[in-house]
């Protein structure tokens, strides 16, 4: 069996130092979609709400209904399929069409494209935008836009930025004329958060670094965090290998003298990944011996368990990617235990 621990302790923390950032907790809410980056959706839904948070965002409805009991407000990022009205959720509207498949007085949120070209309505459809929201009796609730590179050392940033606070001031004439009041500004995720010296929009949408990591160049001085997430693996069987002895598919290992070697239940369908002939060694600094199979892996000794990872980056730069990757692909039916 392999399981995940999550420490309330350093997701408080990491929460504590978005809050502190933002100027409170009211102006975080947590990024849940896709399991809770593969946390555990309910778990990290319920640990935020004993945090105090009230706001949380996912992808879906079927998330949102998950952890509506949790929660005061819920932006729903990609899904215009809501069976019922409900003054929780929140739905982003990411082109006009969304604008018609929505019931009257579902509440709803503008995404405006201010750069990343991927999800938004364009600023020139803004005011036709907000008149067919008007028009068709949405709730016209808040605008927001996505940065496509705040954790990177470039002008993007600030471009985007200059972008949004034009739009929102169209916003906010356009909304007094429909008197439509109180329309809520966001449009930063993790890093964006933390570019801003003076944060001053009604919340940041927290994902990655409420799990522990944060990462951009030194001279964007992001704070150290504390990963949230390990993952372990129970022994399976012990056994010797023999001087010269091959070890799993292919048998790609080969003992070097005769030495003790464990099997743990861990492999690629828990979503720790086949590592392409590269070296990675545990957290507990064992080497996995040979290929990783579906269920299994191998390393020395005869531990009763091992960690896998406490800080996933090593993991993710073995296999070229983000850390992003490598927590959403752990596995829906590993057990979840909070310490
Ligand atoms: C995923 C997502 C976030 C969170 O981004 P992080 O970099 O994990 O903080 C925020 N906003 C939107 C629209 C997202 O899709």
């Amino acid at each position: 069996m392999s399981y995940i621990k999550l420490s309330k302790e350093n997701l408080f923390y990491n929460l504590q130092t978005c809050a502190n950032h933002a100027g409170g907790k009211e102006k975080i809410a947590i990024v849940l979609k896709d399991n809770a980056y593969g946390h555990g959706l309910l778990q990290i839904a319920t640990l935020a709400n004993e945090f105090g948070l009230k706001k949380a965002v996912v992808q879906t409805y079927q998330e949102a209904v998950v952890v509506e009991h949790l929660f005061d407000f819920i932006l729903i990022l990609a899904d215009t399929q809501i069976d019922t009205f409900s003054h929780t959720f929140h739905i982003a509207i990411n082109c006009l069409e969304d604008l018609s498949k929505l019931p009257m007085n579902t509440n709803v949120h503008i995404k405006i494209d201010t750069g990343m070209h991927r999800n938004g309505i364009a600023p020139e459809e803004l005011e036709m935008a907000l008149l067919t929201a008007f028009e068709k009796k949405l709730n016209i609730c808040g605008v927001f836009t996505h940065h496509k590179s705040a954790d990177e050392f470039t002008s993007d940033f600030f471009y985007q930025n200059t972008v949004f606070k034009g739009l929102k001031e169209d916003v906010k004439k356009i909304c007094e004329k429909l008197d439509v009041p109180n329309i809520l500004f966001h449009s930063c995720n993790s890093a964006a958060l933390f570019r801003h010296q003076n944060f001053d929009e009604d919340f940041a949408r927290v994902g990655i670094a409420s799990y522990g990591y944060l990462d951009g160049p030194e001279l964007l001085n992001f704070p150290k965090l504390k990963p949230v997430l390990s993952l372990y693996a129970k022994k399976i069987a012990t056994r010797i290998l023999k001087k010269g002895q091959r070890i799993g598919y292919g048998g790609t290992y080969t003992a070097p003298n005769d030495m003790e070697v464990s099997t743990y239940s861990i492999g690629y369908g828990d979503g720790f990944k086949r590592l392409g002939g590269k070296e990675y060694k545990t957290a507990d600094g064992k080497q996995v011996l040979g290929r990783v199979s579906m269920d299994s892996i191998a390393v020395e000794g005869s531990a009763d368990e091992i960690c896998i990872f406490e800080d996933v980056s090593k993991l993710a730069q073995l296999h070229n990617t983000i850390s992003y990757e490598i927590l959403t692909s752990q596995n829906l039916n590993i057990p979840r235990k909070i310490v």
